[in-house]
């Protein structure tokens, strides 16, 4: 159920101002609204969802199991909601969170419609101050941002953009009313894990798909299906259990629910004889590449891999040289965010569905009818842009937001994001980020990511509250030493091998500098090291006590 909201009143009065209405936004203000604080959530939106409310392209999914891929924090919720296939659809997962929040009466607090634009902090008054697109000015003591790490689309600087004649649309920002694709003649730019799932899905109704690839990807077959009401019954038993794995654990993820793609491998590839890998092939298909240890840490291993799926690539594609543009040879398996599909390369077997290779043929620019490549001009009705986001700073960096002395945020992080434990930054009190880069953030379920987020940054206010303290910020020390921390846990590893080039390293935005945002350490270790520092008095913090209590 969708409720018609009117916007809320605005109050002189705030103390927690959150920024965001993803599942990050709802959950902190569920928690800050059982303690008594005032609040509101500014939302770009007209409704809830966060990337379920943007990304509503055709295949849309998670791709991680969707008893897993939401919320623990309340029973109720997940004992009374069903979920109908392993891997749920955008509209079920939309649907799931307009549920919780008509379900906890979130809505009214929340002014849809409006984009935060500014946000200063004032350290006469000891709080922030933030302006938006409807002219609004609020203010409070503390800022959340819960602005999302993959939430600002990236349209790229092709020329001619702006003079297509047809329907242009990102899959990132898919209109509620849906695009006319059924007999179209259609272009897609990208083939990361949004073109992957979209790809399919038009295919079936399009008249004719064009797909436009700079860099092939790596694709693991999501295995998706209905899920029954044995699958329901049995994680309902252990649930508990479940979600406490899932806090503990690398990447938030419980073993079993997913198939062998989340599966944590043991025996290595080079291990096995040729025969073996062959035969392992035979068995498991593509899975077989994400089924051994030494892969994602081996370079030698991770080649061995390479071939594998290639030749599964060769197997399932029967145009030779569609097979081989579609085959991945510049980086390693793991260097990237892992996609999965149903029936991606399947799907290039279909007599008006064809593959462009860039690398081969680049772009040269966008005409009035179509796209025009360096051979010819492709005709098109609708071009889709699957391509990609400003990820974990981009969302940030697109409000004007100013610290202590003025300082900007998007010049603190020029060489790269700053800050400590990825929830604040020195600098820039009273200011927390979920899943902000330097935590483990998109390297895990995100739902076990932001809930850890949210616990800490609540339990934080609360012992500000009940001990006095106005202000809040990392030292710069701290800082200094976490931006070390997670540097160097991700050196060495294939994520930033000179062949890698990722939305992770945010190589996909022009000018921007060459840094592994997330955290690679495990949600687990990181939860410890989050809750060492809390129960030590906010060790690394700098608090400021005043007069009177501030929230
Ligand atoms: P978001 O959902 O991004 O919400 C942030 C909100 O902040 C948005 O609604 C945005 O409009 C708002 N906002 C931003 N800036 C402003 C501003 N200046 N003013 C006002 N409002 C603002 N993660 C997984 O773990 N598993 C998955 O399977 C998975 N699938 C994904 C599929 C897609 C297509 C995408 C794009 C991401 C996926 N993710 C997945 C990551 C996903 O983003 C997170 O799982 C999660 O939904 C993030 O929630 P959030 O509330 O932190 O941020
Ligand atoms: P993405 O992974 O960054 O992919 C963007 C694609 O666009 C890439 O193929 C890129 O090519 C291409 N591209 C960008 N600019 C281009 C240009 N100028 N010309 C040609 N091609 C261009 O973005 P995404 O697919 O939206 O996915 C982003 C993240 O969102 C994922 O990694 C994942 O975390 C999340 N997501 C998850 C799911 C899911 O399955 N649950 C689905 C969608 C998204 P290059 O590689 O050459 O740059």
């Amino acid at each position: 159920m969708t409720t018609t909201v009117e916007r809320p009143a605005l109050s002189a009065d705030y103390d927690v101002l959150i920024v965001g209405a993803g599942f990050a936004g709802m959950y902190q203000l569920y928690r800050l609204r059982n303690l008594g604080v005032r609040t509101a959530v500014i939302e770009a939106g007209s409704d809830v969802g966060g990337t379920w409310y943007w990304n509503r392209y055709p295949g849309a999914r998670c791709d991680v199991a969707s008893l897993e891929y939401s919320y623990s924090w309340s029973k109720d919720v997940q004992n009374d909601w069903v979920w109908s296939e392993l891997m749920a659809s955008q509209p079920e997962i939309e649907r799931y969170l307009q549920y919780v929040v008509d379900r906890f009466d979130l809505r009214r607090d929340v002014l849809f419609n409006t984009r935060v634009k500014s946000a200063h902090y004032d350290e006469t008054a000891k709080g922030w101050t933030l302006t938006t697109d409807r002219g609004d000015t609020l203010r409070a003591p503390f800022t959340i941002m819960a602005t999302g790490c993959l939430s600002a689309p990236m349209l790229p600087n092709i020329p001619g953009i702006d003079s297509f004649q047809g329907t242009s649309v990102q899959t990132s920002l898919w209109p509620k009313e849906g695009v006319e694709l059924t007999g179209k003649r259609v272009g897609i730019i990208g083939t990361g894990s949004s073109a992957v799932q979209a790809i399919p899905e038009i295919a079936k109704v399009a008249g004719s798909l064009t797909v436009f690839q700079r860099t092939p990807t790596y694709t693991w077959p999501a295995n998706n299906r209905p899920l029954t009401d044995e699958d329901q019954r049995k994680v309902r038993e252990t649930y508990d259990q479940l979600r406490e794995t899932e806090r503990n654990s690398l990447a938030g993820i419980a073993l079993g629910l997913g198939g062998a793609l989340y599966a944590a491998p043991t025996t290595k590839i080079m291990d096995l004889s040729e025969e073996e890998r062959r035969a392992a092939l035979d068995q498991h298909g593509f899975a077989v590449t994400r089924m051994f240890a030494d892969v994602p840490t081996n370079m030698e291993a991770n080649s061995v891999a390479r071939e594998l799926y290639g030749e599964m690539v060769r197997r399932v594609v029967k145009d030779p040289e569609t097979a081989a543009s579609l085959m991945p040879t510049e980086h390693p398996i793991g260097c990237k965010r892992a996609v999965i599909d149903t029936n991606y390369f399947g799907t290039f077997n279909q007599p008006h569905v064809s593959l462009v290779d860039l690398r081969k043929d680049p772009i040269a620019e966008i005409t009035p009818g179509g796209i025009r490549t360096a051979s010819r001009e492709h005709d098109l009705d609708v071009i889709i842009y699957a391509t990609g986001f400003d990820a974990m700073t981009g969302a940030l960096n697109r409000i004007d937001i100013r610290g202590r002395g003025g300082e900007r945020l998007i010049e603190k992080w020029a060489d790269g994001p700053r800050n400590y434990l990825g929830l604040m930054v020195e600098g820039f009190p009273n200011l927390f980020t979920i899943t902000g880069p330097g935590s483990p953030s998109v390297l895990s379920n995100m739902m076990v990511s932001i809930e850890q987020h949210v616990d800490w940054i609540t339990d934080c206010l609360e012992h500000l509250r009940s001990h006095g303290i106005e202000t809040m910020e990392p030292e710069l020390e701290a800082e200094d030493r976490w931006v070390d921390h997670v540097n160097n846990v991700a050196s060495g590893t294939m994520y930033v091998a000179p062949s890698c080039h990722s939305w992770y390293l945010g190589e996909n935005v022009p000018g921007k500098v060459r840094q592994f945002m997330p955290y690679i350490g495990g949600v687990g270790r990181y939860r410890q090291k989050c809750d060492e520092i809390a129960a030590n008095g906010y060790s690394g913090f700098v608090l400021g006590k005043a007069a009177l209590a501030a929230v």
